[in-house]
């Protein structure tokens, strides 16, 4: 026996994906809310928890209809479309969505298509699938247009198009005739990552407002980041009852638990609470977007409750210099740029400072002619 586990060939020396969980005052690297639920909602998922406990014995409602009802309530409130519980589908995050979504509608001889730089977790879930994954350039600014969308899905004919909006780690959000035109020339499935849905600019539309005219649509959300509740594991896709169909033939037996459905379902009770937080954390992230671009650094305009900004000559120095002053942030994206989370007005004062600190130190600043050209953008 060798010391390696008779693991599959194309897994073998993969490390396991995830942002380093550091210990450090001023955590700003994976998006999370930085409002804690509060004395109110704790208590309320206190009492929702000790009535679930009640019925443990038992194994969850398998189709999570009080949850699906109460977020398809939500949605008809926050985006004025018709949604019906039957077009909602829940899951533990909107990770295990999207991951049911790549075991249906992917699998072995299909493609799957993206466009980069985007969420780097779009590649796994084509891994684990067995679906082949490709992804064609954005443009210089991180805007994604039609004709581009359209020319790739003809060149590659994918089962599945993976459109994030706002994206991460750029935080651009795509117009509505882009998710039309993508949706109307692909021949599988389109699914619009809007995890960050709730944090786009006045004037933004979401998705949600296309699935009545495309049946190949499926919208994704989660309620890990307005919601603050990344803690609880819960996301869900919206698309036409068909698609969700397809989706409850592959999914873990009552993969959902009891204790997850009664805390989602409090939460949302709660929503205008919690929305309330969202208003003031855009307002600090346009802040922190002219804050960094009057210190001269590059700042891409952002549609979701992180700023990716730039543009370093060694972005591990700013990195390492940020975390030596006791702010995380994420070294992500296209080389050069790093990405911060919007946190409280306390944590975001302390990372201007720290950037101050560090940018001090001089010769971080990456040179001028180098621009924002495409390359390494992947
Ligand atoms: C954070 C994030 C999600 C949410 O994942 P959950 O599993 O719901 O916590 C989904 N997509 C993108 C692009 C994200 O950044």
């Amino acid at each position: 026996m060798s010391d390696q586990a008779p693991v599959r060939e194309d897994l073998r020396g993969v490390e396991p994906y995830g942002a380093p969980q550091i210990d450090v005052p001023v955590r700003l690297n994976t998006n999370e809310n930085p409002f804690p639920p509060s004395d109110a909602l704790a208590e309320a998922m206190g009492q929702a928890m000790a009535d679930a406990a009640r019925s443990l014995n038992r194994y969850p409602d398998r189709e999570a209809w009080e949850l699906r009802e109460d977020l398809a309530a939500y949605l008809r409130a926050e985006s004025e479309v018709e949604v019906r519980a039957d077009q909602v589908w829940p899951a533990n995050g909107s990770n295990e969505v999207m991951h049911h979504l790549f075991s249906a509608f992917g699998g072995p001889g299909r493609l799957a298509m993206s466009f980069a730089p985007t969420y780097s977790m779009y590649e796994q879930y084509a891994r684990d699938t067995f679906t082949a994954y490709r992804t064609v350039r954005r443009n210089p600014d991180f805007s994604l247009d039609a004709m581009t969308a359209v020319a790739a899905i003809i060149g590659g004919g994918p089962h599945i198009v993976v459109l994030a909006s706002p994206n991460n780690p750029t935080g651009t959000a795509l117009p509505l005739e882009v998710i039309s035109a993508a949706c109307a020339i692909a021949p599988g499935i389109v699914i619009v990552d809007e995890a960050y849905a709730e944090f786009r600019r006045p004037g933004t539309p979401s998705a949600l407002c296309l699935l009545e005219v495309h049946p190949n649509l499926v919208v994704t959300r989660t309620m890990s980041k307005a919601f603050a509740l990344a803690g609880a594991r819960v996301g869900y896709a919206v698309a036409r009852p068909e698609i969700i169909d397809a989706l409850r033939v592959v999914r873990l037996p009552y993969h959902l638990s009891s204790a997850t459905q009664a805390i989602a379902c409090t939460a949302l009770s709660f929503s205008d609470e919690l929305l309330g937080q969202v208003d003031a954390l855009r307002r600090e992230r346009d802040g922190l977007v002219d804050w960094l671009r009057a210190e001269g650094l590059q700042a891409v305009d952002s549609d979701a409750n992180f700023v990716m900004f730039g543009r370093f000559s060694d972005r591990r120095r700013v990195w390492e210099g940020l975390l030596d002053r006791g702010v995380l942030v994420r070294e992500t994206g296209p080389e050069g740029w790093l990405r911060v989370t919007v946190g409280t007005p306390e944590e975001n004062a302390a990372f201007r400072t720290a950037l101050l600190g560090v940018l001090g130190m001089g010769g971080m600043m990456a040179a001028e002619e180098a621009g924002s050209d495409a390359e390494g953008m992947t």
